[in-house]
Order: structure tokens, then sequence, then C-alpha cells
């Protein structure tokens, strides 16, 4: 089974699998498959089913991006989100296991309320209230974009060591790649994934807070609110989409609770911001 093996994604498949995306796939390949049949191509209807099935079974969807839009077609479908997602199992996922996964940061361990760190940011004049918007000041925004731009040339290993250079919480940060995606692993005996385009953002973010604000964990705090400003990815340059997080694949938080809006990199199919939406 070892050429099967390498061709299955575990991220979509198994635990992880995504119900939105199967059955839209699986539903694009019948369609396809039916297509074909009634212009009487047969072999090609009969091999576009069943390769189409297979890719679908191996690595959880066919078309390119489907955890991008399925999770919002879905949304926006009348069907009840239980019919892809059962409930959680009693205490199987807990909030916080959840958001910690789905918002990786180098704030994970630093506890300060939004509030503050808008407040202290403003007060430095890193950002500016516009009507009921949020902007960076110009100068910010100009100088975190260099300093992004460059961070984005870097190899990952000397991203890594200027992570640790600047950062005095961080005591080990060490590069790891798999396939075609990129982290930095953090500490050693907690460690912590920070995807490439995570590093790259608030890194820059931090090193310019840096000439505005004294307080370390401000600034590290202040780095992650950083990430949403962002309209382009910081690694690849494509325009970030806005998604939800009812679920691509695995961050579904409950039928219950109101899905958190996302920004995502569509082509490094990265998340890059959750905007935490409250669940009264
Ligand atoms: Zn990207």
């Amino acid at each position: 089974m070892g050429a099967l093996d390498a061709l299955s994604d575990e991220s979509y498949t198994g635990a992880n699998r995504c119900w939105p995306c199967t059955v839209l796939n699986l539903g694009i390949v019948g369609l396809i498959a039916l297509f074909l049949r009634a212009r009487e191509r047969s072999m090609a209807s009969l091999w576009v089913a069943v390769v189409g099935v297979a890719v679908v079974y191996l690595r959880g969807y066919l078309v390119p991006y489907t955890p991008e839009f399925a999770p919002r077609l879905v949304a926006a479908s009348p069907v009840p989100d239980e019919w892809f997602h059962g409930e959680p199992a009693h205490g199987e996922t807990s909030q916080e296991g959840v958001t910690r996964q789905e918002n990786e940061s180098l704030a994970d361990d630093v506890e300060i309320d939004g509030e503050t760190v808008f407040r202290e940011l403003s007060a430095a004049g890193v950002i500016e209230v516009e009507g009921e918007q949020l902007f960076l000041t110009a100068a910010v925004d100009t100088a975190w974009h260099e300093r992004m731009d460059e961070l984005a040339d870097r190899s990952l290993d000397s991203l890594s060591t200027a992570l640790q250079a600047s950062l005095e919480q961080v005591d080990n940060a060490e590069p790891y790649a798999r396939e075609d995606t990129e982290w930095v692993v953090l500490g050693s005996e907690h460690k912590q994934l920070l995807p490439r385009p995570v590093v790259v953002a608030e890194l820059a973010a931090y090193e310019v807070l840096g000439e505005r604000l004294d307080d370390e964990r401000l600034r590290v705090a202040g780095a992650e609110a950083f990430r949403m400003f962002l309209d382009r990815c910081p690694v690849c340059g494509s325009e970030l989409v806005e998604s939800s997080s009812v679920s691509c694949c695995g961050g579904h938080l409950g039928p219950r609770q109101n899905p958190d809006e996302t920004l995502v990199c569509p082509t490094c199919e990265q998340r890059l911001y959750t905007f935490e939406l409250s669940d009264s």
C-alpha cells in the first residue's frame, strides 16, 4: 500500500475528513460522469467516476481549494450544520484546544485582553479609528510591509534564527517542513508550531512595535493583532479570502456556536487571522 499511502492526505481524511468537502466533491464527480454518459462517452464517464471517487477517498477532496469554499456553501445552505458535523462527544473538543489550534501565534502564552491591546496601540499612535473602522497609521503600515517583504525572502532557517534572537520568551526555534508547508517549531518542552506566513507577519510587526512600545508582552500581543490588517499573504502575495471556521477541516466548534470569520491564504491554505465572534 506504499503508493496509496503516499497519495493519501491525512489532513483531510480519516478523523479530519470534512464532510461538506467530501459530499460536494462526490456530487461534482457524479455530475461530470453523468454528463459524459449522456454524450455517449461511457469509458470516459467510468474513468472519471472511478478516479474521482478514489481521489476524494484518499485526499478528502478533488476540486482545488474546496476547503476554502465548501464551509461557506454549507453555512449558506438550509441544511443543518449538524448533518455534516456531529456534536462533539463530552469533553472531546474543549474550546481551549480548538482556539489554540486555530490561533497559532507568538502571543499564545500572553494573556492581555483585546481591549487593553487596542487601547495601548492607539495611545502609542500605532492604530487609528476612522468611522467604525480601525487602521494602522500610515508610517507603521509602511514599515511593517517593508519588513515583511524582507523576511519573506529569508530561508526558513534564517527566520527561525531571527525569531529566537528577537524574542526573549522564545528559548528555542527550529525550522520544520513537511510537503509544501513550512513551520517554525517553538519551545523545547511545550512545542508549538507556527506556520511561515504567521512567523513573517508577527516577527515583522513585533520589530516595528519595538520602536513604539516598551512592554514586551504588549509587543507580542500587538503583533498578533496586526494580522487582522493583512490583505495579502505575507509569503506568497495572494489576496486573502474571508472564510468561516465552520469547518474545514476539523475546526468546528459545535452546532450552537457561531462560526468565527477567518482570513485565509488560498495558495498556502493557511489561516492568517480569526475574528472571534462572541457566541452569546
Ligand atoms: Zn500564501
